[in-house]
């Protein structure tokens, strides 16, 4: 082998090296956390299940994702919305609209409180917006609900949240909103997190005014006193 066979291999040996060292990277957080979103997802339809919820899984939810290619999901939030419909058909929330293509959430609950898994990648349901009042909710306890930022700016959080859609005009019925509390704190179980990382769409964009129409500040109360509950 020349000296400059042996430069090539010897760079080719350290490129695999670091590939692998990347890749290893960014499946594991640093004290071994996976953050596959597909593994957090499977754990949060386990969760609902033990708690008597049956989660209506939508084929296909493992790859779906928004269509913009090397955007990936890596949540530290979830960001709850309002249908703004009494009904909606799940294939609307999958599929998406003429003008908005889907995913449009992760999560879909319908008007009599089924819950539905859609995706496990980003979806394409907050656009820009919110991203100081997003950073407050992650960073520790805000018991009110929060005012939205006058201007949205370039920051979206749409790969940086699990997202649900539910079913509402106004404000959600109860057996959406009970189901909902369950979903958002199952969510919470199974990443984790200790205080209450939800954040209403009103509260990141002044786009969407009743978004949801119910108090952030008590949606965010009761998922603590589910998560309390269930120890
Ligand atoms: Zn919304």
């Amino acid at each position: 082998m020349s000296g400059t066979r042996k430069g090539w291999a010897l760079a080719a040996s350290i490129g695999t090296v670091l590939a692998i060292v990347v890749a290893a990277f960014l499946i594991l957080k640093p004290g071994g956390k996976t953050v596959d979103p597909a593994v957090t997802a499977r754990r949060t339809v386990e969760i609902l299940a033990e708690h008597g919820i049956e989660v209506s899984q939508v084929e296909g939810w493992e790859e779906r994702q928004g269509s913009s290619a090397g955007i990936r999901l890596e949540p530290e939030g979830v960001v709850v919305h309002h249908t703004g419909s009494a009904s909606t058909d799940p294939a609307l929330v999958t599929e998406g609209r003429n003008d908005l293509p889907g995913p449009l959430a992760n999560w879909f609950v319908d008007k009599s409180g089924k819950v539905f898994l859609i995706a496990s990648g980003y979806s394409n349901n907050a656009g820009y917006g919110g991203k100081d009042a997003f950073a407050q909710i992650v960073g520790g306890q805000v018991d009110h609900e929060l005012a939205a930022a006058a201007t949205d700016g370039d920051w979206s959080a749409n790969s940086h949240a699990w997202s649900v859609e539910a079913d509402g005009r106004g404000k959600w019925p109860k057996k959406t909103r009970a189901a909902l509390v369950k979903l958002v704190a199952a969510i919470h179980q199974a990443e984790g997190w200790k205080h209450a990382r939800v954040i209403g769409h009103k509260e990141l964009t002044r786009r969407k005014p009743a978004d949801p129409a119910d108090d952030m500040g008590k949606f965010r109360k009761d998922v603590l006193k589910t998560l309390k509950k269930w120890g």
